[in-house]
């Protein structure tokens, strides 16, 4: 996404605005590794005599990410750790704007899990509850039988799978783990 370079154009949460270099931050923004971002949903404003720039909110019922938000998202990458989500969703409304939240493996289920490719592959589709938006970031958490993984293929073959007494490829015949949701392979979406 190109850097913004004038007033009034309209930004989500996370969306690069400038750097540190060019313009001060102010409100409705923040600085992450020496790049200014948008905190808002809103318009920028930017200030070229005082090289300032801020972001002036919209409505504030805007359909972003909260915490206590239950939401859907695409799985984008799994490290031993953690795992990152693609937010589409919040509740039953889609999102205009990038979000990014992010799991820990303490916070996939209330069971021990070793290994974080045991809940969650690229590509799964994902419902999770965001816990924190501490510096920017979206927490998530599926420790809920009513969260976690509702759509996932085949790390194999790109299959879908589907749950029978464990999850299998309906392609071919692949076994895997995931932290799935009660309503795994129906949920609605
Ligand atoms: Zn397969």
């Amino acid at each position: 996404m190109n850097d913004i370079r004038s007033s009034g154009q309209f930004v989500v949460p996370g969306q690069k605005l400038g750097v540190i270099e060019e313009f001060i931050p102010d409100s409705g923004t923040y600085v992450k590794d020496g790049c200014i971002y948008s905190a808002n949903v809103g318009y920028v404003l930017i200030d070229f005599i005082n090289k300032k720039v801020s972001v002036y909110p919209v409505a504030r019922n805007t359909n972003v990410p909260k915490v206590g938000s239950v939401i859907i998202g695409w799985v984008t990458s799994v490290q031993s750790s953690h795992a990152t989500i693609q937010i589409i969703k919040v509740g039953r409304k889609f999102l205009s704007g990038h979000f990014t939240g992010i799991i820990h493996i303490s916070d996939v289920s209330h069971r021990y899990l070793d290994n974080m490719h045991d809940a969650f592959r690229m590509g799964d589709l994902v419902r999770d509850k965001v816990i924190s938006d501490k510096n920017k970031t979206f927490h998530l958490t599926t420790k809920d039988e009513n969260l976690g993984v509702l759509y996932a293929f085949c790390s194999q073959c790109g299959g879908i799978l589907i749950k029978r007494r464990n999850l299998r490829c309906v392609i071919c015949g692949n076994i895997e783990k995931r932290k799935v949701t009660s309503d795994f392979g129906k949920g609605i979406l």
